[in-house]
């Protein structure tokens, strides 16, 4: 079957296999046949050597973790043949840290988790893969040509549930959230706040191409100045540039009792004036709470399921931008800037 595959370590070994094994037994009981993956900047580190780890004793890696797929067989009937599915990225650490050991394995304490397509375990670009049914979550059929966005919903899922976890430690009335960039986690991010009814506002340096309109199609307000210039107080702000100006910009926007969850990841090295003193007095007289989010529990890919059902198909189907089959899988993973989430289709 066919696999897109690199050797981790070594730059532009990118490469569609055509004899790749059929998944092993031993993957898990759920067989699946492949119909998309999404493709983000994480496997464009990957590819570029940077990043990315073989299972053990091999010496390359399957891509993919922004999965969707078929199940073709599920012998402990928790799914369907017909069912549409996607795979938890992530997997518990073999020690496991306290959090992996009560399937918490998105707080990993001690880095040993591995990750489909990424650490450690083969990915989802591929014809066929398997899985252990505590780490396949069904979609609702409506969902055939986006469910690959289950991935990053998944992100901000967490990212909205811890938030309201901490907001929960006092009297908690949000109206006004901010999202920092409109990449596919920004709008994601936008959707879930919009879900929430709250008053959404989603900052962007691009002035052109489709994000003001999706932006807008959330009944969100789209801004393209700098964080300090916007005349607005959030109660809530979701940092998805990693950008430092605005990673800084935005810790220091946030209302009294405000939080600010960070989930952009700055490729550090940069320095730049900055008054930590300031940031520290407003943090302690407002009470503010600023705090990092990676990955997703079971939970949260329940929770995103649950928000991609409840949102308008067609605003999600214009997210993505470009869909490339799996024959011309250089152009999937070639860069354009323009584009919000490319995928790489397996059906065609
Ligand atoms: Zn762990």
């Amino acid at each position: 079957m066919r696999a897109v595959t690199v050797t981790p370590g070594v730059p532009d070994s990118l490469r569609l296999t055509e004899d790749w094994p059929e998944p092993a037994p031993e993957e898990g009981a759920i067989l699946v046949e492949a119909l998309a993956v999404g493709i983000c900047g994480t496997d464009q580190e990957i590819i570029a050597g940077e990043y990315g780890e073989a299972p053990p004793g091999q010496e390359r890696l399957v891509l993919g973790h922004e999965s969707l797929g078929r199940v073709l067989e599920d012998p402990t009937g928790t799914l369907h043949p017909g069912d549409l599915v996607a795979g938890v990225v992530r997997r518990p650490d073999p020690v496991p840290c306290a959090n992996c050991a009560v399937d918490e394995w998105d707080m990993c304490r001690n880095g040993r988790y591995t990750e489909h397509g990424i650490k450690g375990l083969p990915g989802f670009a591929r014809d066929r893969w398997r899985l252990p049914p505590k780490f396949a979550v069904g979609l609702d059929p409506a969902l055939e040509s986006v469910g690959m966005l289950l991935e990053p919903t998944s992100v901000v899922a967490k990212a909205w549930d811890h938030i309201e976890r901490i907001g929960r430690r006092a009297e908690w009335k949000p109206k006004t959230a901010l999202i920092t960039g409109a990449g596919p986690i920004g709008l994601l991010a936008a959707l879930l706040a919009s879900q929430r009814e709250l008053s959404v506002h989603v900052l962007d340096r691009n002035t052109t191409g489709p994000k003001p309109d999706l932006v807008r199609a959330l009944g969100a307000t789209y801004h393209t100045s700098t964080v300090a210039e916007l005349d607005l107080a959030p109660d809530v702000v979701v940092e998805c540039t990693g950008a430092p100006p605005v990673v800084l910009d935005a810790m220091c926007k946030a209302a009294p009792n405000g939080i600010v969850c960070l989930t952009g990841v700055s490729s550090g090295g940069r320095t730049i004036d900055f008054d930590a003193g300031a940031l520290n007095r407003e943090l302690v007289l407002e009470n503010n709470v600023v705090f990092g989010s990676v990955n997703a529990g079971r939970r949260h890919w329940e929770l995103a399921a649950e928000a991609l059902a409840r949102a308008d198909r067609s605003w999600l189907a214009s997210l993505v931008t470009r869909r490339v089959p799996v024959s011309a899988y250089r152009e999937a993973y070639a860069s354009t800037g323009d584009d919000i989430k490319v995928v790489l289709d397996f059906a065609q």
